[in-house]
């Protein structure tokens, strides 16, 4: 048994929340998962720390303190080994001006990376997405964990799914792109599934 009955997940993408609930649900929690829909007073909570967990527990905590709910918050990205862990928690912003103004941001972020690796030889393409999720609780208790998915870079994009850089990143052990694969499949795998999983983990440890 969990001392959680409602959540509230710190998202406007309406694609997480049916996710976390499925993970809830398979984790055998019954737990209500509501997305910020109903909260359209909610703060847009500014990304400004150095580090995935430290976003995701600033996103976290705000939403708690505005709901009075347990909330869960995550927060992701590629990081690239020969870019030294970059684009990193600058993923969605790494076209900078540029891709704002192009009317496709995630295309040109992944344009961008392929233009940075355009030298480096196959066996230097290493790269892994990164989720950490974090739950705060309104009396303060927090945790946070994170979720990898190892994987090397593309030379050019493939497959019509997912998002960002979905297109170009060839997860350990296959062949074929996180765009190349249904949802379900990358759900089985991604850094957000096993974020989210081990968070219903420390969930049902609660208590
Ligand atoms: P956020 O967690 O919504 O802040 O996402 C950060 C950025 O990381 C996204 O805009 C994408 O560029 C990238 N990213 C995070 N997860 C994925 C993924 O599963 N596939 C592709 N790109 C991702």
């Amino acid at each position: 048994m969990s001392p959680i009955s409602t959540l509230v997940l710190a998202t406007r993408n309406a694609k997480k929340v049916p996710e976390l609930r499925a993970i809830l649900g398979e984790a055998g929690l019954d737990i209500e998962v509501r997305g910020l829909d109903g909260y359209p007073d909610a703060p847009e909570v500014a990304e400004t720390e150095p580090t995935f967990t430290g976003n995701a527990l600033l996103k976290a905590r705000a939403i708690a303190a505005h709901t009075g709910l347990p909330a869960v918050a995550d927060d992701s990205g590629l990081r690239v080994d020969a870019l030294n862990g970059m684009p990193g928690v600058l993923s969605a912003r790494w076209s900078g001006r540029f891709g704002a103004r192009s009317g496709d941001r995630d295309a040109a972020n992944l344009e961008l990376v392929l233009d940075q690796l355009a030298d480096t030889p196959p066996q230097r393409r290493g790269a892994e997405f990164v989720c950490a999720a974090a739950l705060a609780l309104p009396d303060g208790e927090e945790h946070v964990v994170e979720g990898v998915l190892r994987g090397s870079l593309a030379t050019e994009p493939r497959g019509a799914n997912g998002f960002g850089y979905d297109p170009i990143f060839v997860p350990e052990g296959q062949d074929r792109t996180t765009a190349e694969m249904s949802p379900e499949e990358k759900n089985a795998i991604s850094h957000r599934g096993v974020a989210f999983r081990a968070l219903a983990g420390r969930i049902r440890e609660l208590g």
